[in-house]
């Protein structure tokens, strides 16, 4: 089977931790994921809550590093994506195609600079937020949350412009709505559930769904417990439930998946990414087809890609 995960933490966890990229005791590596006929995966840098100004900058350069030396020690293994002609090559050649994404707009420094520089490091994707509030604006665990800053709605057109997708998984409803109303091109919520089947703060509402698949753009189904079950205890089949729901809405070109390994817990059945197999197969199971689901384990994330 074909893979595309939209959202994962490892490389931070890989720097933090001093694990390998090809094998280590995380939910994600290179060993684990080469029976995957092709692989694209984002590695997200996570910027923490506690980091602002030139130390957020600052922690994003630290695990860029460590980005750029695993994928210089694994490159028979792993292709660096930045364009096009690089997706090509890497399932030409049987390699996982990195994709480097930040999660936190912090990591602008509250500078719009940065946006070009973080385009040269090879960033396809910005998260506008984490949790928190940032210069850009409010994430979806703030108390009483306002929109874009006037930052963040200079940030938006320039990050398209510079060709890194607008992420808007962590942000807040009324900064969802501002984004929405300035972004030309197709929003992400790289790794968000449904708000219906899920009432969760991070999860997207009916409406918010519906603009995302409108506009073309992309939804990548967490596995965090907390976002597929009110009660916690979340199993496989409730990752299939908030994929019902999103198809329901006429999500069938935007649904994605958006593991969130290495940044969060796993629900029963899932360990990490070796577990993948076996969601696509309950799915089966459960009388999807296979072509909707190579749409979504794969083919609708792959062609946003590939053409942003
Ligand atoms: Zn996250």
């Amino acid at each position: 089977m074909k893979f595309f995960d939209l959202h994962c933490d490892t490389i931070g966890e890989c720097c933090a931790q001093g694990q390998s990229l090809y094998r280590n005791h995380l939910h994600l590596d290179l060993c684990r994921g080469e029976d995957f006929s092709a692989w694209t995966q984002c590695f997200a840098v996570w910027i923490p809550d506690t980091l602002r100004g030139r130390q957020a900058l600052g922690y994003f350069q630290k695990v860029y590093q460590t980005y750029l030396t695993e994928c210089e020690i694994n490159k028979s293994r792993l292709t660096l994506c930045r364009a096009k002609e690089d997706f090509l090559q890497a399932e030409s050649a049987g390699t996982c195609a990195a994709v480097l994404t930040v999660e936190g707009g912090a990591v602008l420094a509250g500078d719009l600079a940065n946006i070009p520089y973080l385009a040269s490091c090879g960033v396809r994707m910005l998260t506008l937020t984490w949790n928190g509030t940032c210069e850009l604006g409010d994430g979806a665990m703030t108390a009483h949350p306002q929109g874009l800053t006037a930052f963040g709605k200079q940030a938006v057109p320039l990050l398209e412009q510079h060709g890194i997708a607008v992420d808007i998984s962590h942000g807040s409803e009324p900064l969802f709505y501002n984004a929405a109303a300035i972004a030309k091109k197709p929003l992400v919520a790289s790794h968000s559930n449904a708000k219906a089947v899920c009432g969760h703060p991070r999860n997207l509402t009916n409406e918010q769904i519906q603009i995302i698949a409108q506009s073309g753009g992309l939804i990548g189904l967490n596995f965090h417990p907390p976002f597929l079950k009110e009660t916690g205890a979340a199993e496989v089949d409730d990752v299939v439930a908030h994929a019902e729901h999103m198809l329901s809405l006429g999500a069938c070109s935007a649904l994605a998946i958006g593991s969130d390994f290495d940044g969060a817990d796993l629900p029963r059945g899932i360990r990490g990414i070796e577990s993948i197999h076996a969601v696509f197969e309950r799915f089966l199971q459960l009388g999807y087809s296979e072509t909707l689901l190579n749409r979504i384990f794969y083919e609708n994330a792959q062609n946003f890609f590939v053409s942003l």
